[in-house]
């Protein structure tokens, strides 16, 4: 289950411009700042797998990597950049949406949570949209080194999150805790991903 090859394929600014060539994809996504650069990198073992979605102000996209030449990972643009008017709302263009109704190879999406702060009611809202839309998703944990004194218990966001499943859900998504520091979960992610595309 290990990457031993990642490759950029393309950009893309709607999901019939992705590539159609059949083979199985995870998007990753979340706020920024959640840890996504960070966590794509730990998952390749390479410092600088360049995000494309990570230069502000360019054109948001639909990114592409070719993970050894047989599955992608897909980078999508991080939503509710901090501002103070935006910080609360899902910003989603109407692409983003199309791209994960109409895209067929699409195995699961990968919704990072940074757990070392409450639930942002932007991440609730689109965990509702995902799960309402049957698109299936894991909930990856981000940032989950950073532990009791100094911020908030990855537990406490990860119990939280759980009771809103739990409510929201005939069955909960699967969930998986992480840390690009210490590389906890990682291996469990590559495992998760690679038993998603052989089912
Ligand atoms: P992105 O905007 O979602 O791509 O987030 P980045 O990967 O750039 O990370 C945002 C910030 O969080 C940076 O300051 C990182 O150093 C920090 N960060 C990311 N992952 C972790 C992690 O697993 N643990 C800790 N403690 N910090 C992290």
């Amino acid at each position: 289950s290990q990457i031993k090859e990642i490759e950029f394929v393309k950009s893309s600014n709607r999901a019939k411009d992705c590539p159609r060539d059949e083979r199985p994809e995870f998007a990753i996504l979340g706020r920024s700042n959640v840890g996504k650069s960070s966590l794509i990198n730990t998952l390749v073992k390479r410092k600088e797998v360049a995000l494309t979605s990570k230069k502000p102000g360019k054109t948001q996209l639909i990114n592409h990597f070719l993970v050894n030449k047989s599955w992608y990972i897909v980078d999508l643009p991080g939503y509710g950049f901090a501002t103070a008017s935006e910080s609360e709302r899902m910003d989603w263009s109407a692409f983003t949406k199309g791209y994960f109704l109409n895209r067929e190879t699409l195995v699961a999406v990968l919704l990072l949570i940074d757990a070392t702060i409450p639930p942002k009611r932007i991440d609730i809202d689109c965990a509702n949209w995902l799960g309402r839309n049957n698109i299936p998703m894991t909930i990856v944990f981000t940032k989950c080194d950073k532990m009791k004194g100094k911020g908030r218990r990855p537990e406490e966001t990860l119990g939280a999150f759980q009771d809103f499943m739990k409510e929201n859900y005939k069955q909960h998504p699967p969930w998986i805790m992480t840390s690009s520091v210490s590389g906890l979960g990682r291996d469990e992610l590559l495992l998760h991903m690679s038993q998603l595309r052989n089912y």
